[in-house]
């Protein structure tokens, strides 16, 4: 006998970046949902989210912890696949470090190990020269600031904007809702109960399950009236991204060239993309923008915040982007910045991401987190985040992703360092899931670069 047709799940997804944009994928492809995702932003993709961006590095088991170095082969098995539509670009990514960075170095080893655990053909590279000889000799480079690591041939970039629309194109093809301009501001509660969102233009989007995945915006929503709810240490902060462009020529000069990714200071820089910019970029400590409106919760301050539209960075950080593409590629250290940028992480304690129940309601989940390194998982997240919406969460990370109060904060205190553990001036992950080197800063107005900044330099 056939059986009844059963009643699918509405579930919710508030944010259409990668973590709600793969969280409805999954859902719609396993049948039992049906998935209506809610985005504050009136053009989607997101202009000012964090996964809109020109690329985005997918490192290819280049984790110092086995875990997330298999979840990333595995979402390169994904990115491969047509239905990417050629986002991802497999160049190959020299991961470096000074040798007396300790942690930066400590990070690499772990990583080279795990690459070559997995079979990946991982080089080792002992110094400048190494790095080097594995350019096309036409490629003017520089003293690579004396770094050693190890190049992986597998692994690159993607073209991070247009993979998201990519994926929301296909959440639409599977028959799921995506809706701009609809910003969540408030949990309809019944109890322990979530009964759906309220917009807002005041009206409710009813539900049985929702997913809140709202990016470096999560904190200062739960921070909220309309949703005051607890929350764990989870703070935005602000990246620094500067791009430069390139001509014609210089774009086949150094159209060969791998992602550089440098884990000690965290300055990093990509290939020129299709439109000839190169990005670069630092996975720091990052600056934080408290609001008295949110209670003093950081909140990410873009493009698109009245007053910011000029994308300015701190002038400190276009000095270290500069000076890190100047020990890369020298000529191009010479050039102006055509943008900048700040880009906004979801940093938790340790770097581990925020999948879990919460733990005040019964159908609730965050899948957050992101702390500046998520956009590679971007195929396979939703795979992961689906196991905990039917709590069935993968052994390997269950845990670590779990919702937490204080208890991931006294331990980071215990592991010394291990994570960004005060609001301003916190030494940021050297244990968890990723490296970062710095302290974070509150974000002025006044250390903000000028306009004359962005001009190259005599
Ligand atoms: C500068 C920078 C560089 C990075 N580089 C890399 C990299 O090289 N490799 C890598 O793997 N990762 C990288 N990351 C990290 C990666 O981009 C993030 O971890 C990931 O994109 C986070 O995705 P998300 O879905 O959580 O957030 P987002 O992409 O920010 O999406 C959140 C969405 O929620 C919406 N939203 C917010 N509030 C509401 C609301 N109240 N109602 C409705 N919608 C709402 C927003 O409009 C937004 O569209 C980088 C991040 C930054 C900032």
């Amino acid at each position: 006998m056939a059986a009844a047709a059963e009643k699918k799940t509405h579930v919710v997804i508030v944010g259409a970046g990668i973590f709600g944009m793969s969280t409805a994928l999954w859902m719609l492809r396993d049948g039992k949902y049906n998935v209506t995702v809610l985005d504050k932003c009136g053009i989607l993709p997101a202009p000012d989210a964090a996964s809109t961006d020109l690329n985005k590095i997918v490192r290819a088991g280049d984790y110092a912890d086995p875990a997330l170095a298999k979840l990333c082969l595995d979402a390169i098995d994904l990115w491969r696949l047509p239905e990417w539509k050629g986002t991802y670009h497999e160049t190959g990514v020299f991961a470096l470090s000074t040798s007396d960075e300790k942690d930066g170095l400590a990070f690499v080893d772990a990583a080279y190990k795990n690459c070559r655990d997995y079979g990946l053909d991982a080089q080792l590279v002992d110094g400048p020269n190494a790095i080097k000889s594995r350019y096309p000799s036409s490629v003017p480079t520089g003293s690579f600031g004396g770094r050693q690591g190890y190049f992986n041939p597998i692994g690159g970039w993607a073209e991070a904007g247009r993979a998201v629309d990519v994926g929301l194109k296909m959440v639409r093809q599977l028959g799921g809702t995506i809706r701009a301009g609809a910003e969540v501001t408030g949990l309809v509660k019944e109890g322990k109960e979530i009964k759906g969102v309220v917009l807002k233009s005041g009206e409710e989007v009813k539900s049985d399950l929702v997913v809140v995945a709202a990016g470096a915006w999560t904190p200062s929503l739960f921070a909220s009236p309309g949703v005051a709810s607890r929350f764990p240490d989870v703070i935005a902060t602000g990246q620094s991204v500067g791009t430069i462009q390139l001509t014609p020529e210089e774009v086949e000069t150094y159209s060969k060239i791998p992602v550089v990714f440098n884990l000690d200071d965290g300055w990093y820089c990509f290939p020129p993309n299709p439109d000839g910019l190169v990005k670069m970029a630092i996975h720091g400590a990052g600056v934080i923008n408290p609001q008295p409106s949110t209670n003093g919760v950081s909140v990410p301050r873009t493009k698109l915040t009245p007053g910011a539209e000029d994308g300015a960075i701190p002038l400190e950080m276009l000095k270290r982007l500069r000076k890190g593409m100047a020990e890369v590629y020298p000529e191009l250290a010479k050039k102006d910045f055509v943008t900048t940028r700040l880009c906004w992480y979801c940093d938790t304690v340790t770097g581990d991401w925020l999948i879990d129940y919460h733990p005040d309601y019964t159908n609730l989940v965050l899948a957050t987190g992101g702390s500046g390194h998520a956009f590679k998982f971007a195929p396979v997240i939703g795979r992961e985040i689906l196991r905990v919406v039917e709590r069935d969460p993968n052994p390997s990370y269950g845990e670590r992703w779990a919702f937490y109060f204080d208890e991931k904060v006294v331990a980071a205190e215990g592991k010394e360092a291990a994570g960004d553990v005060s609001r301003e001036g916190g030494e940021t992950s050297k244990a968890g899931a990723d490296v970062r080197a710095g302290m974070r800063k509150v974000l002025r107005e006044e250390d903000l670069l000028k306009p004359q900044d962005l001009k190259a330099q005599a």
